[in-house]
């Protein structure tokens, strides 16, 4: 196995559909010898803080366990959605239009996702004070909705290239999660027509002086970037294009870039798809020295 950690598990306390619980990824990474593992549940916005706090007792509780973290997950949001979620100003979450199409959530559980000003100010709901409170050992950083930008290629390609400079020039940040993964999904009305397809074909088009900056930002800044399942091992996405960005990747490497490995499990460990990522990431060069670790879990 190249792969020798998994930084990237969600808990049952995340906000979305996670049902995992402590005992049985513990079981799971120390089947597969991990020497590191850990929690990183979704903070979109501080709205979802109780859930991080509770995760953290959990922690807690069940004891030392060599090699075993508690990390976070934390979403590039914007100061205007962090300034709504701190007042309680959450009208624009409950029905607005999209697409033509109404569009209703009932929380900000994923963050205030329409109705503010596109073109940033970008900002992780996430301080210094709440790492320290809450022991948060690394923090994995991630792309999961266009900051109020329209639902087209070219708009949200713009859009997901300023999230991702600016979680790379972030300070709290160790780890870019699963890159670019959304695009195609964002590109279109996949979040009022579910069963419209995805043009996968668009991960194709990131320039490649996108990667080359990005890959740049990484290495002087001191970011790990994140192989994860679903992209590398997404059956949905023809296997041509998956292993397309792979070969981006691995052009990182040529950067100089370091990686993190993340399952992202959710509702199962699925410790044979760990495998599988295992032998097509060796098929493409990687070896175990191309992975890093976030500063904290060095020495430990
Ligand atoms: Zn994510
Ligand atoms: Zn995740």
């Amino acid at each position: 196995m190249i792969i020798k950690q998994d930084l990237h598990i969600h808990t049952h306390c995340s906000c979305d559909s996670a049902s995992l619980h402590i005992p049985e990824i513990v079981q799971h990474c120390q089947n597969l010898g991990f020497e590191h593992f850990g929690i990183s549940d979704h903070l979109h916005t501080a709205f979802n803080m109780p859930d991080i706090e509770i995760a953290n007792r959990e922690f807690n509780a069940f004891g030392h366990v060599k090699g075993f973290h508690f990390g976070i997950e934390v979403t590039c949001a914007t100061k205007w959605e962090c300034e709504m979620i701190a007042k309680r100003e959450y009208a624009s979450c409950f029905v607005c239009n999209v697409l033509g199409k109404p569009f209703q959530t009932m929380t900000p559980i994923d963050g205030i996702m329409y109705g503010g000003p596109a073109g940033g100010p970008l900002q992780i709901d996430l301080t210094r004070d709440d790492i320290e409170r809450l022991g948060i050992e690394y923090v994995i950083a991630g792309v999961h909705k266009p900051d109020y930008s329209e639902h087209n290629f070219k708009a949200v390609l713009e859009d997901w290239y300023s999230q991702l400079c600016y979680l790379a020039n972030h300070e709290l940040v160790d780890i870019i999660a699963h890159p670019w993964e959304g695009l195609p999904f964002w590109s279109g009305d996949c979040i009022v027509n579910r069963s419209s397809p995805q043009d996968f074909g668009l991960y194709l088009q990131i320039p490649q002086e996108y990667w080359d900056t990005l890959g740049e930002l990484m290495v002087k800044n001191g970011k790990l970037a994140e192989f994860n399942p679903c992209i590398i091992l997404a059956e949905r996405i023809p296997e041509v294009i998956r292993f397309k960005i792979i070969e981006k990747m691995a052009g990182w490497k040529e950067q100089g870039v370091k990686f993190t490995f993340g399952s992202d499990s959710h509702r199962e460990y699925k410790e044979d798809h760990i495998l599988k990522c295992d032998e097509i990431l060796s098929k493409f060069g990687f070896t175990e020295n191309d992975f890093g670790l976030p500063e904290a879990l060095k020495n430990k």
